[in-house]
């Protein structure tokens, strides 16, 4: 299936209908307070602008039942006015009359933010009519919102069949690149690093990526399971009886397609799941009734940064312990650094999956690794083997 690039539409004189992901977090004094989302939409936006076509900003925000005065993108017009350097129009509805007469009457270098899609339930309902009347104030539809690829939305697919003319925007392009640098024959060895809470939310993502890594790292609260399964003692640490059979399905999948598999060795075990607790570190096989594991030991930092360090591609999901308590930001802090260092090494990294994000953040490394990805769920998703509904309807 084909999807034509953006540099291969001319947007001259014409209404560009761009599906952004502006769905930023705001504080409790209703500021916006990270707006990488819309510094992400910005290359799109300005290329269609200097390309002498005029943009219609279409997004959700939140998860609103009908109109909800607090989801209103309307308090985003001053930030969009610094960042693109434009006087943007806000559109109070984002369908109907008025809206359509604006939109028609768009000029060359104009951009309107029409308001929260999701306002209508229309949008999440994929409704037809709904996603005809939004197509019909545009020539041109770019979908550049990566994090909803994976809903079948009105505006994300239903709308897609209305246009001749269409394509991903540039975020969405280089999300779509970096996971087929991933994917689509990797440069050797690639290393997969698999955090987080669950082995539940992550199973078919581990058995979808067996094909083409070569080494497997899992660390964070999943490793607990897997350190059951293999007969070890756990204390209290998170554990999930359920998926003891996904851990025998995983380890027999990785064994046979070659995948060596790295578990932690020693773990920084804790008497409670607070910050100023007792902690000691223990073999990982070790831990004792009453406590439980909340980040990977130094030992295990060392095995893991020397697989990290030897490696060509890194992929990188979920963090390897409560990193959110200093007292257990060390495992995570460290494989971050491994990552960093890998790319300076000149391995391809790419790191994705909410936490892992905000760990990357958090440690300061987010301009040392080759790409982060915008999309929690539709990361995921990929790396699941999915095609996304939202880049098919591109095709
Ligand atoms: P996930 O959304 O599945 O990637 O999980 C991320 C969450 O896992 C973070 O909030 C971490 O605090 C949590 N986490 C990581 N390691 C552990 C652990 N050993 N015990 C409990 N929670 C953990």
């Amino acid at each position: 299936m084909f999807m034509k690039s953006i540099s291969e539409i001319s947007f001259s004189g014409k209404k560009v209908l761009i599906r952004t992901d502006f769905n930023v977090p705001i504080n409790e004094l209703g500021e916006i307070s990270d707006n990488s989302r819309i510094v992400a939409s910005l290359p799109t936006i300005k290329h269609v602008l200097s390309s002498g076509g005029s943009c219609i900003l279409a997004s959700h925000m939140g998860r609103p039942k009908g109109n909800n005065e607090e989801l209103s993108l309307a308090r985003l017009i001053p930030e969009l006015n610094r960042l693109i350097d434009a006087d943007v129009v806000f559109l109070a509805d984002c369908i109907g009359p008025h809206t359509k007469e604006v939109c028609l009457n768009l000029t060359p270098g104009k951009v309107v933010l029409l308001e929260n899609l999701r306002f209508y339930k229309e949008e999440i309902l994929a409704d037809f009519n709904f996603a005809k009347e939004l197509a019909s104030l545009a020539d041109v539809y770019i979908n550049d919102a990566y994090g909803t690829t994976h809903r079948e939305h009105a505006s994300t697919v239903t709308i897609a069949q209305f246009f001749n003319e269409k394509c991903a925007g540039m975020l969405l392009e280089k999300e779509i690149n970096s996971l087929k640098k991933l994917m689509d024959k990797p440069k050797k060895p690639v290393t997969a690093i698999i955090g987080g809470a669950k082995v539940s939310s992550k199973i078919s993502v581990i058995i979808n990526i067996l094909d083409f890594v070569d080494n497997l790292i899992i660390g964070g609260g999943m490793a607990y399971t897997f350190v059951k399964h293999n007969g070890g003692r756990i204390g209290d640490s998170i554990f999930e009886k359920d998926r003891l059979k996904d851990c025998s399905n995983i380890l027999f999948h990785a064994n046979k397609k070659n995948v060596k598999l790295f578990l932690p060795d020693d773990t920084v075990v804790s008497d409670q799941f607070s910050e100023k607790s007792i902690k000691k570190i223990v073999d990982i096989n070790e831990v004792p009734d009453g406590w439980l594991g909340l980040d990977i030991g130094p030992r295990t930092i060392e095995k893991f940064e020397r697989v990290i360090k030897n490696s060509r591609t890194v992929l990188w999901n979920g963090p390897m312990g409560v990193f959110e308590m200093s007292s257990y930001e060390k495992g995570t802090s460290s494989i971050a650094k491994s990552v960093a260092q890998a790319t300076i090494n000149g391995a391809f990294s790419l790191v994705g999956g909410g936490d892992s994000v905000a760990a990357i953040k958090k440690f300061n490394l987010e301009n040392d690794v080759s790409f982060i990805s915008t999309g929690g769920g539709a990361m995921l998703e990929s790396l699941e083997g999915k095609a996304l509904p939202g880049i098919k309807a591109l095709m």
